[in-house]
């Protein structure tokens, strides 16, 4: 069997310790999970169900570095988040067994195109243009769950040339990892590979070519990454 041209390999994460490394499947999003986030995006912060979008996995760029401002959009913002990576699938996981699913976690920056977002949501439309776009997904390096744990609480912060834009505690999400992934797997077969931004504390803000950004979360290493000028 040949192919019409190459497929485009995999996206492949670096993980702590390992040799191996980690092949990106899919990329699930988890919207509005801190409340003083939701507050700030002018939403209810009670708790309604989660509700998810989805980034393509080739979008994830493996341990940050230069990222291209994108087309389209004249208030390109971050959002600083925890991410999940799962190394075993399954359906309808209750919610005791869903941190046997995980294989690690890692920092991630969940990048928008926040008037374009803000444009498809008040118009009922699909957030894809918004959130969906090349290099919309930096991730920094995986830690195994066995060695480094499940973290449920600790800072979460990120800051724009040095200054402190966003800051919250991992204890503050809405809806837990295990929640989250129980959730999810009652709408998809989670399958290894996949993984889930888990939503991002208040703070949000627009950035420029130029800005160096640094995502933080207590026990990871920083993921750092750098605004370079549209292509
Ligand atoms: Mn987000």
């Amino acid at each position: 069997m040949t192919t019409l041209f190459e497929p485009q390999a995999p996206t492949l994460v670096p993980i702590v310790g390992h040799k191996e490394m980690f092949p990106v499947r899919r990329v699930y999003c988890v919207g509005r999970n801190y409340a003083a986030h939701a507050r700030e995006m002018g939403k209810d912060p009670d708790k309604e169900p989660p509700f998810f979008f989805l980034k393509p996995a080739d979008s994830v760029v493996p341990g940050g570095g230069d990222i291209h401002y994108p087309p389209g959009t004249k208030n390109y913002q971050h959002e600083i988040e925890l991410v999940v990576a799962i190394a075993k699938g399954g359906r309808r996981i209750p919610v005791a067994d869903a941190l046997s699913h995980v294989f690690g976690y890692g920092v991630g920056l969940d990048m928008t195109r926040r008037d374009v977002q803000f444009a498809a949501r008040d118009l009922g439309r699909p957030w894809d243009f918004g959130k969906s776009f090349d290099e919309a997904a930096p991730l920094g390096p995986l830690y195994p769950a066995a060695s480094h744990g499940h973290p449920s609480k600790g800072a979460i912060s990120l800051l724009v040339n040095g200054e402190t834009k966003q800051h919250g505690d991992l204890a503050d999400l809405i809806w837990s990892v295990p929640e989250t992934i129980s959730f999810l797997s009652d709408y998809y077969m989670l399958q290894p590979g996949d993984l889930i931004y888990t939503g991002t504390p208040a703070g949000v803000g627009p950035v420029v070519a130029g800005d160096r950004l640094t995502g933080r979360i207590e026990g990871f290493a920083d993921l750092d990454v750098t605004i370079v000028p549209a292509l």
